[in-house]
């Protein structure tokens, strides 16, 4: 999976992916992360890439030019998606996620102050995606956050053992609790069946589990599983 993103700040981007999971699935050539920096691009002498908005207000918006030549300097597979970190986008889900997982690229806009010349989004015509709603200061956290789950689901990223089919939302549902040692602590035992080494039990467990919690913290959720499995 190749990841391309748009950026003023590519050391966000870069610093990121060198710690932990993302960095080992880097040294392994699964995943690439690369950066592009606009300004780079500005056709402006002072390396300006925003300017002061028509019909007044505050704030700055990014100029056009040097976000659409950066992306068109991109080497595109045929296989790729152009994604457009945005507040007024889709919100992002673990739906798509796994979609997005499927494309062999992901190509990033991430804007900042004030937020693109419209004709960025007219001329590129990406696909919008939201974190959430609420706004940030820039594009690049967001970016981060979609590189970083979408690459759990590419095959190879994560070891056998931090395997993300039981993770929430995989099954719909919120993942059951976990337990790690000591047995004991602070008067908090582990639960009983954990440690019977009974996996029909256990699995039994943790699906009642993942239920209560998920009708608990997340009753859309549920009533969205409880409607599935009832068709
Ligand atoms: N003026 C814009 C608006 O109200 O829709 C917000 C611009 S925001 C301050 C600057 C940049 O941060 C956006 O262009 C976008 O790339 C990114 N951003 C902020 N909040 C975001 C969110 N919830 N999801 C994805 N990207 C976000």
């Amino acid at each position: 999976m190749i990841f391309d993103v748009l950026t003023l700040f590519p050391e966000m981007i870069e610093n990121h992916c060198k710690y932990s999971i993302l960095k080992r699935a880097v040294e392994n050539k699964i995943l690439s992360v690369n950066t592009v920096n606009p300004r780079d691009y500005t056709l402006d002498k002072h390396k300006k890439v925003d300017d002061t908005p028509y019909g007044g207000g505050g704030g700055m918006g990014l100029m056009a030019q040097p976000y659409v030549d950066a992306y068109e300097s991109l080497e595109k597979s045929e296989n790729s998606i152009t994604v457009m970190l945005s507040p007024q986008g889709e919100p992002l889900n673990d739906t798509i996620v796994n979609e997005l997982a499927t494309f062999e690229q992901i190509v990033m806009l991430c804007g900042h102050y004030e937020g693109f010349d419209e004709r960025i989004r007219e001329i590129i015509k990406p696909r919008e995606i939201s974190i959430g709603d609420f706004v940030l200061t820039g594009g690049e956290l967001p970016a981060l956050c979609l590189i970083d789950a979408v690459s759990r689901k590419i095959e190879g990223t994560l070891g056998k053992i931090e395997s993300a089919d039981e993770d929430s939302f995989s099954n719909g549902l919120l993942e059951y609790p976990h337990y790690t040692k000591p047995r004991e602590y602070r008067g908090i035992s582990v639960p009983e069946v954990l440690l019977n080494g009974n996996h029909k039990d256990i699995n039994e467990f943790r699906y009642q589990e993942s239920l209560k919690r998920t009708k608990l913290k997340r009753p859309d959720l549920y009533q969205r599983y409880v409607e599935k499995i009832q068709k």
